[in-house]
């Protein structure tokens, strides 16, 4: 299958010479369309571990709100080193009974919603209200590119240099679930570093907004108005996870669009189930560039999080979340010590052409590496 990571100019050169194009194709004219910036943030740099520390003084910063200290825990966590993987277990383990305070807010939306614009504006304005705040990111993108979408440091660039803000871009490799647990693990050495807020971010494609939802207590949705069709693009389960749902760009001529819009989600918001949590959804307008708005965002999430204290659900979530988190480590383990497994490495390649050459079946096959893998000594160590 061709790459769908094209480069802006091979998708040009695409559509110029495509068929329909051809001057005698009376059919269907494909228009050139404008050129993309590339999907992948060409700036983003490699984290490095400058200078080693043992784990207490690791924690003992941390806990002083030691950015720098805070800064390398995490890259241990993001590391794909064993030991390091060990140390940042370590860390974390010791940090865990200074976790928990904070508020976590998920934001998510597609490229282009507003989402590096509307984090800067809430943060700065969160900022402004005394408090701390952690931005993180979960970006689907670095699993296959090692890119970024998301996350870098050349964005937010009023809030990056506040010492009340920590940002940090999208753990590098791995798989969608082990990218997703080491931020889940990032966001208990924030909050022992005192951060009271933590904003985790995703690009709205694929499966990372699920992700996100496992581990934050309110899940905003960044929408923009378009036209007119804005609902027919969104996919419903993203509109049952939505805490609230904000349209971004009212300003200009864009505010009676985006009003039209706000209508548009709060009809369709009437024909979902009620929450659990007992809120009701709520869907605002605002501008990330302006302000216009801003407060009423930030206002809904506080009211959102003092009802949910009050009617407990909001412990019971964070209840549900600690439950899956436990079992997606579980699993992520399982998965990564087997097929780390030298022998499995080796004998997986015979079951693999056995079951191409039709010998054993594929569940045959499977069973026999488990069993093998399970009376491997691996598993005692
Ligand atoms: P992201 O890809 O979701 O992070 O989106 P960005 O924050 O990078 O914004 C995408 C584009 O929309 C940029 O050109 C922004 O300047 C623009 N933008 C973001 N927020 C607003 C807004 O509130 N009003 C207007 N008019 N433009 C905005």
């Amino acid at each position: 299958m061709r790459n769908h990571r094209q480069t802006a100019g091979t998708a040009i050169i695409l559509r110029m010479t495509h068929p329909e194009n051809n001057q005698k194709y009376k059919g269907l004219s494909v228009t050139k369309g404008i050129d993309q910036p590339p999907i992948v943030n060409p700036y983003r740099k490699a984290n490095v571990i400058k200078k080693d520390y043992s784990v207490s003084e690791y924690v003992e910063g941390i806990l002083n709100g030691n950015r720098v200290m805070l800064s390398q825990a995490v890259t241990l966590v993001d590391s794909a080193r064993p030991d390091h993987q060990q140390k940042a277990q370590q860390i974390i383990e010791k940090c865990l009974p200074y976790a928990g305070k904070s508020i976590r807010v998920g934001i998510t939306g597609v490229p282009g919603a507003g989402k590096s614009t509307s984090i800067e504006a809430f943060g700065m304005q969160w900022i402004r209200s005394g408090k701390k705040l952690a931005v993180l990111a979960i970006d689907p993108s670095s699993e296959r590119s090692k890119g970024s979408i998301l996350g870098d440091k050349t964005r937010m660039e009023e809030l990056s240099v506040q010492d009340n803000a920590f940002i940090r871009p999208s753990p590098s490799a791995g798989s969608l679930g082990g990218v997703a647990r080491k931020t889940r693990e990032t966001i208990v050495l924030c909050e022992a570093a005192g951060f009271d807020t933590i904003f985790v971010e995703t690009v709205g494609v694929g499966q990372s907004e699920t992700a996100v939802h496992s581990m934050v207590d309110f899940f905003l949705l960044i929408q923009i108005t378009g036209g007119g069709d804005e609902l027919q693009g969104i996919k419903r389960g993203i509109m049952e996870m939505a805490d609230g749902i904000v349209i971004n760009k009212a300003d200009g001529d864009n505010v009676e669009k985006a009003k039209v819009t706000q209508t548009q989600y709060r009809n369709a918001l009437r024909l979902f189930p009620a929450h659990e949590s007992g809120w009701s959804p709520q869907v605002l307008t605002y501008s990330g560039k302006t302000g216009f708005g801003v407060n009423e965002v930030l206002e809904m999430i506080y009211k959102y999080i003092s009802e949910t204290k009050a009617n407990n659900y909001f412990r019971h979530k964070r209840n549900i979340q600690a439950k899956y988190w436990m079992y997606e480590t579980i699993n992520e383990q399982l998965r990564n010590r087997f097929y780390q497994n030298k022998e499995i490495e080796t004998l997986i390649r015979t079951k693999e052409a056995q079951v191409l050459d039709e010998e054993i079946s594929p569940f045959t096959a499977a069973h026999s590496l488990l069993d093998h893998y399970f009376n491997s000594e691996d598993i005692l160590k």
